[in-house]
């Protein structure tokens, strides 16, 4: 099929590539003339695994483009996909000024009749906003219908799970769309759900809220667990072997991050407000999980009453492995407190330091390595598993450090790892190992 990308973000970009993997023709149109022009050289402004090289194949076969124009990306396109971000406004309502440019720029360039599919997370009820404000713009005799196809990539993993999710949802009041797009997705073997275009809206909300509040429950769960004498390990272990629980997301850590939970969290919670409804749980999900953020520094400072001068490593910046994205990462709270109280805060992330460069304090020193970062350290503090933290040998701590003691807010190392290195070591959930 022939067809358009608006945006090309981590959705955008990773949709338009596999799409076009499948066979079809796509342009990718973004605003941003950098990103495009990157893209056009087959370079990817996002770093996620394989995505590159499916990039290049595409662009090679002649079947992928970019432009900044959408006179020429929308020509002769059948499917026009919205893929631009969607993030929050100060009252946690979606802010919707990018789709909302996004329908004034279709209507005013499409000459064709075409079928619009949102893939940007949007309040249940916008495709039916999307619709009337692109028909109300329209130019050109042209009609458009309208479907929801809301993405559930995981960051780190996108192209992976475009070939490999677990279900693929698309709404349509138009049974004809829904039929051509279920044509579409079939190449990529999914099981897919059809349903109407608020379900759609509402499924995706529903399945990232479920998730925050899983993550939210089991760091409830850790925490009570260090004042009690209990295992989260085991704890979750238990727990996860229980088919009605699943082991999935039973990780205790320090709070979930990223463009997505937060924002759809507080989106939801907004969209229930706008119709008199509260939601309890999500709201304490919202507000554990702000707390939880701040509890590895809090232990930091328990430890040591202060970290003035101290040389500390933080290890990690991205929200989570695999990403360069550090929005609503923890590491900007973390590091924000460890440099209020004082301390010199070295940083290391294997992709991320770029993107930490533009939000984090110029203060922060940004290190080449873990060795590098940890090397005449005080403290050390883990704030996120990349395989190649989880992989640093733990005895290098106390070869490198000054004194060798771990503040892991991702649970990296076993207790027993811990203990038998010698170090002293911290980490959510479980009890502390003393040296
Ligand atoms: P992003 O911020 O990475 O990318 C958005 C892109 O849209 C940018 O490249 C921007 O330049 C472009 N853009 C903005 N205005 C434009 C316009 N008027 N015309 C053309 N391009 C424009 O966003 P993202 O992370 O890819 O997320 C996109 C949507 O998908 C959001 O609604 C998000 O909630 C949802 N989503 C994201 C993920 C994820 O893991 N990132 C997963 C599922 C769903």
């Amino acid at each position: 099929m022939e067809i358009a990308v608006i945006g090309t973000g981590y959705v955008g970009l990773v949709t338009g590539v596999c799409l076009s993997e499948l066979g079809n023709h796509v342009t990718c149109i973004d605003i941003d003339d950098d990103k495009v022009s990157t893209l056009k050289q087959g370079i990817s402004p996002i770093y996620e695994e394989g995505l590159q090289k499916l990039l290049q194949k595409n662009i090679a076969e002649d079947r992928l483009h970019f432009t900044t124009e959408y006179a020429e990306g929308l020509r002769e396109k059948d499917l026009v996909y919205i893929a631009v971000g969607t993030p929050q406004n100060d009252d946690g309502s979606a802010d919707l000024t990018s789709v909302n440019e996004v329908c004034g720029s279709i209507a005013y360039h499409l000459e064709h009749d075409a079928i619009v599919v949102t893939k940007s997370t949007v309040p249940v009820g916008t495709n039916e906003y999307i619709k009337d404000k692109i028909e109300a713009g329209l130019v050109n005799d042209v009609s458009i219908r309208i479907a929801s196809n809301p993405e559930f990539l995981r960051q780190g993993s996108a192209v992976h799970d475009t070939f490999n999710g677990d279900r693929i949802v698309i709404g349509s009041e138009d049974d004809e769309v829904l039929e051509i797009l279920e044509k579409l997705n079939a190449g990529f073997h999914l099981p897919i759900v059809k349903t109407n275009l608020r379900s759609a809206e509402m499924i995706k909300y529903a399945s990232n809220a479920f998730l925050a509040t899983k993550i939210s429950f089991i760091n409830e769960m850790a925490n009570l667990s260090e004042q009690i004498g209990a295992n989260i390990d085991h704890v979750a272990e238990g727990m996860g072997m229980d088919k009605r629980i699943g082991s999935a997301f039973l990780n205790a850590g320090i709070g979930y991050g990223g463009s997505c939970f937060p924002k759809d969290t507080r989106a939801i919670i907004s969209v229930a407000r706008d119709v008199s409804y509260e939601m309890p749980i999500l709201e304490n999900v919202v507000d554990s999980n702000e707390r939880q953020r701040g509890v590895i520094v809090d232990k930091v400072m328990e430890r040591f009453d202060s970290v003035k001068g101290k040389k500390v490593a933080v290890l990690g910046l991205a929200f989570k492995p695999n990403t360069d994205d550090i929005r609503e990462a923890p590491s900007i709270a973390v590091t924000e407190k460890l440099l209020a109280e004082g301390a010199d805060v070295h940083a290391y992330d294997p992709a991320a330091a770029d993107n930490a460069k533009r939000v984090l304090s110029e203060q922060i020193h940004y290190a080449a390595s873990v060795d590098e970062a940890v090397d005449a350290s005080d403290i050390a503090i883990i704030l996120t598993e990349w395989k190649e933290i989880k992989e640093y040998p733990i005895e290098n701590y106390k070869k490198h450090m000054n004194y060798p003691v771990i503040f892991d807010g991702r649970n990296c190392f076993t207790l027993k790892e811990a203990k038998d290195s010698g170090i002293e070591y911290h980490s959510i959930g479980r009890p502390v190992v003393r040296s």
